[in-house]
């Protein structure tokens, strides 16, 4: 139904509407903003006694993007887990390799790389899917399992692959697969009648996730940067515990470095890790649903 009647409005009543209407969708705008890009983004030092989760679509994505970091939310009394998407099984290039093999020596990697950080390998949640095929594994179940571990630890912050600021990113398959399904996953966590199941046979409730740690980020979106200098030999030492993700591991796997071999991968590894101001650091990209952390 229209209007039925309207007196003829003056030009005062008009701009008056007009600067009214302005003004509140200026707020709703500035809202968003502080809710989407975290105008509020705190600093890693400050964070205490929070669950963190982690999804990372690899058994070294987490040391590799964020191993500094971890350990310095471990150091600060937070408890960290970490969710596995894949257990990293077709990675390599030696000819004697099979996928059970690597499968076993890429978790042992994962164990003993957080062990390093100072997380015990009770908080590794391995959900055991293919190498390179997590695109192909049911959507449906895929959401419902990463669903099932944000209810059931109900974390603070949540931290995954960038799926990107303003448009969806390119990733390596299982890595975009991981970032749109956590997402997809936190969407579901806090609405009662997506995977109801999980309430009747688990007694698990909805679960709002307050905060979004992406990494992997691209450099004009990062907003956070982590100063990992006090922690950088342990961020070193977990990623060359994953000695199969380095030559000549890939080509001829032995689970020990030579010492020549291991000086060569942990300058590799320390090539990759950025700095700001001659400092090593971490960038992630930090969102909050409402600024409600
Ligand atoms: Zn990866």
């Amino acid at each position: 139904m229209g209007r039925t009647s309207s007196a003829p409005a003056t030009c005062e009543v008009v701009w008056s509407r007009i600067l009214n209407s302005m003004v509140t969708r200026l707020g709703i705008c500035l809202a968003l903003a502080v809710g989407l890009y975290g105008q509020s983004v705190p600093r890693i030092e400050d964070i205490r006694g929070k669950a963190v989760l982690l999804f990372t679509p690899h058994p070294d994505d987490d040391a590799f993007c964020c191993g500094g970091t971890l350990a310095r939310l471990v150091q600060q009394g937070n408890t960290v887990r970490v969710v596995i998407y894949t257990n990293d099984d077709k990675g390599s290039y030696d000819p004697e390799m099979t996928s059970e093999r690597l499968a076993r020596i890429r978790k042992a990697e994962e164990e003993e790389g957080n062990r390093v950080i100072g997380i015990p390998k009770e908080n590794l949640i391995w959900l055991g899917h293919h190498d390179g095929m997590l695109e192909y594994v049911d959507s449906r179940r895929l959401v419902e399992q990463a669903t099932e571990v944000i209810r059931r630890y109900r974390p603070d912050i949540v931290m995954t692959v960038d799926p990107g600021a303003d448009s969806v990113r390119w990733h390596k398959s299982d890595h975009r697969m991981a970032a749109m399904n956590t997402l997809d996953a936190i969407r579901a966590a806090e609405w009662h009648l997506y995977f109801p199941n999980h309430k009747l046979q688990l007694g698990l409730e909805p679960w709002r996730v307050p905060a979004y740690l992406f990494f992997y980020v691209l450099e004009k979106d990062a907003n956070l940067y982590v100063d990992i200098e006090p922690v950088l030999e342990k961020k070193l030492e977990a990623g060359l515990a994953h000695v199969s993700q380095f030559e000549p591991g890939v080509h001829k796997y032995s689970p020990t470095w030579t010492p020549a071999d291991k000086s060569k991968a942990r300058a590799e590894l320390e090539g990759m890790i950025l700095r700001r101001n001659g400092r090593h650091v971490e960038a992630f990209r930090w969102a909050t649903d409402f600024n409600q952390f």
